[in-house]
């Protein structure tokens, strides 16, 4: 079996993504069951699988985009690009036709979902499910959709940092009940993945300053 088949397998087998030092594991376990060789340099060998296969590696060699690093290269977690999803654009995002008149529309917005690359790849660590419920909406092209609810929000008052350890994957309801201030977080009952941890900070500060007790 070729480095790379190996490779992709092994993240297959362990969910998605993963450490590398797991990683390095898997791949041994596969390559001794197909009578593959199992060099000295196979932790070495397969760095250079990921970063070459992974257009988030200066080292990629431009052919197949097939890995993806987590938090950038070095950080020592890596997953299958395949499992990100982009979430289509719901139906509702679409101005309606005009009959040539112009329409004027006035749009009220209360809350805010972005995704970018970065919450995309968070949300692809936790399959794609609530780390609070384990829940999701299944859309009609059986990709499963979740939201990444930013702690600490971005923007004026708050300044919240764009980084994984200030998000929390949420299913829809979760995610507007955390952002009104209806409940508290608590990171012993978060779903947790290997390569997303969410900073005591991120957790106080929803605590102290979001959340609205009554
Ligand atoms: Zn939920």
């Amino acid at each position: 079996m070729k480095w790379r088949d190996s490779v992709e397998l092994a993240l297959q087998n362990l969910g998605g993504s993963t450490s590398l030092d797991r990683l390095y594991e898997e791949v041994r376990a596969i390559r001794v069951s197909n009578n593959d060789t199992t060099p000295k340099s196979l932790e070495a060998v397969v760095r250079k699988e990921l970063e070459y296969n992974s257009s988030d590696s200066s080292n990629w060699q431009g052919d197949r985009d097939l890995f993806y690093s987590v938090h950038g290269i070095g950080m020592g977690v890596w997953g299958l690009r395949a499992l990100i999803s982009e979430t289509p654009l719901a139906h509702d995002i679409e101005l309606p036709e005009t009959t040539g008149e112009a329409v004027r529309l006035e749009v009220t917005t209360n809350r805010i979902i972005r995704d970018t690359d970065m919450t995309k790849k968070v949300k692809a660590l936790h399959n794609n499910e609530c780390q609070m419920c384990g829940g999701f909406i299944e859309l009609p092209n059986g990709q499963k959709y979740v939201e990444a609810h930013h702690i600490i929000p971005l923007g004026a008052p708050h300044n919240g940092p764009d980084t994984p350890d200030n998000i929390v994957v949420v299913c829809p309801n979760h995610h507007a009940m955390l952002d009104f201030g209806c409940i508290t977080l608590s990171k012993s009952l978060l779903k947790n993945a290997v390569g997303h941890c969410i900073s005591d900070a991120s957790i106080s500060y929803h605590n102290q300053a979001i959340f609205l007790s009554s």
